[in-house]
Order: structure tokens, then sequence, then C-alpha cells
């Protein structure tokens, strides 16, 4: 029998588009405050939102007369017609959400507008209208989600744990704050302050509360535009970098996106920069034209097309490789002992405790609004630079124990967020001191190798620390790409011919490749069986021997199927470079070290060797003096 469904059914059913997971929840909630011109946004969770959720914020509020109509399905105050779907300002638009969220939830909104005397309660419980009552509140609107899924078993099965759940949310949270930097934002997770922002308009200050000084004082300014588009905010310097996405953010006309093209463009950009399977840190905003922007491809609106994608994608990738390329990319030092951050995680599990776990309703408005003036509180996501500060959440009851802190860095999506007590902003906004230039060169002073590993030069109150091997190993990776792309790798007769036994495996992958291998300067031909001879070699390979850097070859390219490209072909090449390259522990004379220097210098990306490590790292003298309690921190 065919029938046609009751609307409770509808609404659950359409719930599941927009409403996933707790966080979705918070997104639409969020995006709904933003949307009603708040200033600040205080956003508090308990469960990984599962529980509890609560977003305050301090914008126009709904009418009394319109509460109802606000979580009707299709109820929306931002378009009328398809049309305004073109010109769209507004992050909601679907009028879908308040009625989602409700018909899975149990939800409260207290609300007031601008003008009148008293605010609403509004209460309504799987899409069943509760209550609707006149009480005094601030202007603004509060929603309260309570038990979320609690009539849709079925979904919350598929949730992760709480833990995880609250992770997202953070990360959410985060990435909305850094959309909207003149938006004084809060995270209170379990009645922890987890992130506020000042609101100042500062997307520099934001990422800086969020990923902490290593990040932020190793960022590059973006500002450019063309005829169509343009694109503000910052990129990481390469070794700022990342196991995995979580570091790149971007806003497409103010909101968060998920797009192949732009991820596509920016990985591109820093390709040789960072390692393969390393990602960069980007906070970037994107302004495109509105009529060639469609965001309508999916209920969540993370999505988008654009009309002409071939040339966002050049402008995104030209715009950030011309950044990358004028850097001196040398990740500044922090220093930090190991008993300066145990003080402050102490003084830091102080306060924690002397907080109140449960705050009011009230008194959380309160805060936010005073949290504006505040000093803010530095939250500090793991990136993988020369960090000695980095440090995890501290547990209000246990003391801090050093050793058990230790994060890899690609388990931190799972908890993205730690604390580090306030540090002064000064620091953050470093000067560049360009080293590897023509101009600098003359007053390099040498100071001499240490440990046998590293070179030290002093220059303009910093010193530089260089990895000998890395640098050498970008040197010699360098020159052989170069070669390549001028095509002047010349091959070597060998005499007499060299015979290799190839497994089928290996042989395969010399089948498939043999174009490279021939381009690349090795002429190999069958000798019968499994049996091949080579009888020439690329010239200069490192002083590496020709069979080993053959059979090494063979060996890593059979492990993947398909033919490689030239470019990867070069690039396992060139991780036989570093086994040439100078090791550390090795002595170095100064006119080595000058030799190394120099042809650094030649380089257009010398900061970082082919595996993405950096090759020099810099301390100044104020951080050294600082070491030394010659100044104040
Ligand atoms: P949409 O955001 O797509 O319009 P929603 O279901 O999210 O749809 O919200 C419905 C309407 O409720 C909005 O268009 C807006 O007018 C009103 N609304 C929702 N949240 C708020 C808020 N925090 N402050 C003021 N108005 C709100
Ligand atoms: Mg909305």
């Amino acid at each position: 029998m065919i029938k046609v469904l009751d609307q409770e059914t509808i609404n659950q059913i359409a719930a599941g588009e927009v409403v996933e997971r707790p966080s979705s929840v918070v997104k639409e909630i969020v995006e709904n405050a933003i949307d009603a011109g708040a200033t600040a946004i205080t956003v508090e969770i308990k469960e990984g939102g599962l529980s509890f959720i609560r977003v305050t914020d301090n914008g126009c509020g709904i009418g009394k007369e319109e509460i109802s109509t606000a979580f009707l399905r299709h109820a929306t105050s931002k378009l009328r017609t398809a049309d305004d779907l073109l010109s769209i300002a507004s992050l909601g638009f679907r009028g879908e959400a308040l009625a989602s969220i409700a018909a899975v939830a149990q939800v409260e909104m207290i609300t007031k507008t601008k003008g009148t005397l008293t605010g609403i309660r509004y209460e309504i419980h799987g899409g069943e209208e509760i209550a609707m009552e006149e009480i005094g509140c601030p202007e603004g609107t509060t929603l309260l989600i309570r038990n979320l899924f609690y009539n849709t078993p079925a979904r919350k099965k598929f949730l992760k744990t709480a833990m995880t759940e609250g992770s997202y949310i953070q990360e959410l949270v985060m990435r909305l704050a850094m959309s909207k930097p003149h938006i004084a934002m809060q995270l209170i997770v379990n009645g922890q302050n987890k992130l506020s922002t000042t609101g100042n308009g500062k997307l520099k200050d934001v990422i800086y509360q969020i990923y902490g000084r290593d990040v932020t004082a190793n960022l590059i300014e973006i500002d450019a535009m063309d005829a169509h588009m343009k694109i503000t905010g910052y990129i990481g310097k390469p070794f700022v970098n990342k196991g995995n996405r979580s570091f790149e953010n971007y806003f497409v006309n103010g909101r968060f996106m998920k797009n192949s093209v732009i991820t596509k463009a920016i990985e591109e950009a820093y390709k040789t920069f960072v390692m393969v399977h390393k990602f960069p840190f980007t906070a970037l905003s994107i302004e495109l034209e509105p009529s060639l922007l469609d965001i309508n491809v999916h209920p969540t609106k993370m999505e988008m097309r654009y009309g002409e994608s071939d040339k966002l994608y050049h402008f995104v990738y030209k715009v950030v490789r011309d950044a990358l390329l004028q850097k001196e990319l040398i990740p500044t030092v922090t220093p930090d002992t190991a008993k300066e951050t145990a003080a402050k995680r102490v003084a830091e599990i102080k306060e924690n405790l002397a907080k109140p776990r449960i705050e009011p309703f009230e008194k959380t408005r309160i805060e936010q609004v005073k949290k504006v003036v505040e000093p803010p509180k530095q939250i500090v996501a793991e990136a993988s630079t020369p960090k000695p500060v980095m440090q995890p959440v501290p547990k209000p009851v246990e003391p801090p124990v050093q050793e058990k802190v230790k994060i890899p860095v690609s388990e931190v999506a799972e908890e993205p967020v730690r604390y580090e007590a306030p540090v002064p902003k000064k620091e953050v906004y470093e000067q560049e001191t360009l080293l590897l230039t023509e101009e600098a060169k003359p007053k390099h002073r040498l100071i001499g190798q240490l440990f046998k590993t590293y070179c030290l030069i002093e220059y303009e109150n910093q010193l530089f620390i260089m990895d000998q091997h890395a640098a050498h190993e970008k040197v010699m990776y360098e020159r052989l790409m170069k070669k390549f792309h001028n095509s002047e790798i010349f091959s070597q007769q060998l005499m007499p011919p060299m015979v290799v036994t190839l497994s089928p495996a290996e042989a395969d992958a010399l089948d498939r490749n043999l174009n490279t291998f021939e381009i690349m300067g090795f002429t190999v031909e069958p000798f019968g069986g499994n049996e091949y001879v080579i009888r020439a070699v690329p010239e200069d390979i490192f002083g590496v021997p020709a069979k080993e850097v053959f059979t090494a070859l063979i060996a890593s390219l059979s492990d993947d199927s398909g033919a490689v490209t030239e470019e990867l072909f070069v690039t396992k090449l060139s991780t036989m470079a570093c086994k040439a390259a100078i090791k550390g522990n090795h002595s170095l004379t100064d006119r080595e070290i000058t030799a190394l220097v120099d042809e650094l210098m030649t380089l257009e990306n010398p900061y970082n060797c082919p595996h993405g490590r950096p090759t020099i790292i810099k301390m100044s003298q104020t951080e050294i003096e600082k070491k030394f309690k010659r100044i104040q921190d």
C-alpha cells in the first residue's frame, strides 16, 4: 500500500541530510548567529554535543510572531526567490536547519529583538511545540539543544565517541572563528574554555589563538587580486605542515569550504617545498563573483561549484607559489625550557581549578562581553616545526608529566586543540632577516661547525643553524632536477656493460618505465631469461655506483603500479642523493661550508631538503638573551 508519510517522519528523514552529527548542528546554529549580525558568539558543549549544545549570540533576535515559522521547514528570512540564490550573501538560505534540528532533539530558544521589552522562551521537542512564554533576557538569541538524536537511535549509532565528536566541533568552531575574525567567538567544552577570540578583526590574532606562537611566527601574508577574484590571508612557511589536511583552511566568500580545485592548487604550489604526504598551513579568504558560484550543491553547503574553475586554479596556484618563492623560509626557533613550561602549566591548572565548572547562562553572557577586552588565552595545535613549546591540555587533577605529552602529528586531528599559558604578543610579529641574499653574504660571520653536523652563521642579530646533511642533499637534488629540466642529463657508456638479474616484478617495473629510464640516461636491454644488460647510465649520479642506483630504482619502482612520471623518477633518484650527501658527524672546513651556503643561495627553494625538513633554522639574539635572563620575557 502506498501512503504519504506524515510530517514528523518527513522531517526526520530530511533532518538526516542537514544534521548528520553534533558538529553539523553547531555549524548551522553558529551560521545563523553570524547571519543575524552577531559580534559575539559563545558555543558551549557537553559530551561531544550529544547531551548539550548551547549557542548564545548578540545578534538581531527573532520576533515573537516569527518564532514558530522559523522552525518550519523551508522557512527563511534570507531568500525570497530562486534568483536571490545568485547573489546570496548570508550563510544560510535553505530554511531547513531549525526545522531539522528540532525534529531530532529537544530544543529551547530564548530570543529577544532590539527595542522589545521582553524576550521569548520557546521550546520544541521532536518537532512538537512544548512552550512559548515571555521572559526577561538580553538582546540576541540562545539556542539550547539537548539530547540530540534521542528519537532516532539508529542515527545515534553511527556517531563516534563523545571525544571525537567534540573534536569535530572544536575544529569547526576554530574554522568559523578564522572565517570571521571580527566576531568574538568562544568555545567551552565540558566547562573548560577551549577558544576565545577577541573579534578585533585581525586574522593573524585568531590564528595565534588557535595554532599558537610557532605557527604565527612563520606565516606569509597573502593579498592579491585580479579582475574576478581576490585572495587575502596567510599561508605557512613550508615547514609548518601536517600529515593530514587539517591545516588547510580556506574560505570562499566567507564560508569554510572543501573544494578539490582549490585544494589541488594549494598543494601543487607547495610541491617541492613540502614532503609528499605532508600538507601545508593555510588560512585564506577567497572572494569570488557570487553569480559564478553555486554553493547550493549540498545541504551542508561545504561544497561548491565555480563556473571558471581553470581561472580559479591558476590564480590560487600562482598567488601561493609566488608568495613561497619570494620569502626566505627559515623557521624561527622559539626556545622554552621544560621548567618554564611546567611552571606555566601548574599556573594554568590552578586557574582551571579555580574556575566554576558550569557557568549559568547569564554569567556566560557577561563573560563573553568581558572577553572582548581581556587578554586572550593561547591555544596551540601541533605543527611539525622545531617546537619546544608544544604542550598538551593539562588535566586538572594530574601533576604535569613531560614524557606523557608527546602526541605524534598524525594523531592530532582527533584532539586538535591544547592550551598554553598566555604569551606576550610582541614576539609574534617578528621582522624577517634575509640570510641567503647577495647583499647579506658579506655580512655573514661563519662561526664554525657544531657537533660536526651543523654549521653556525651569525648575521644581523640572528644565529643561523644549517644542517649540513639536509643542505647538501638539497643542493644535490636541485642540481639533478635542473639538469633534468634543461635536458642536460648525459649518458655514460659502461665498458664492459653490466648484467643484472631481475625478479618478475622488477622486470615488469622496468618494462613499464623503460621510456623514462631512457630519458634519464639509462640504456637497458633484455639479455634472455630474467637477465638484463645495462649499457649506459646517467653521468654524475653523486658518486653512487651505477648498478646500485639501478637496482635501488627498480626495487622502489616495482612497489608502485603503473608508470611513474619523470618527475617522480627524479624524486626517487634524488632520495639516493640523500645517501650520497655529506652525513652528519663529518668535519667540514670553512671553505666547504661557504661553498655549501653559496650553492644553497642559488636555489629557488633552499630552505627545505627534498624530504621537506628544514635546512636552516634561526634563533634571534633576543631569544638567547631571554634565556640568560638578561632581558625580561
Ligand atoms: P536559514 O538559515 O536557511 O534561513 P534556518 O532554519 O537556519 O534557515 O533559520 C530560519 C530562520 O530563523 C532564519 O532565516 C532567520 O530568520 C531565523 N534565525 C535563526 N537563527 C537565528 C538567530 N540566531 N538570530 C536571529 N534569527 C535567527
Ligand atoms: Mg540557517
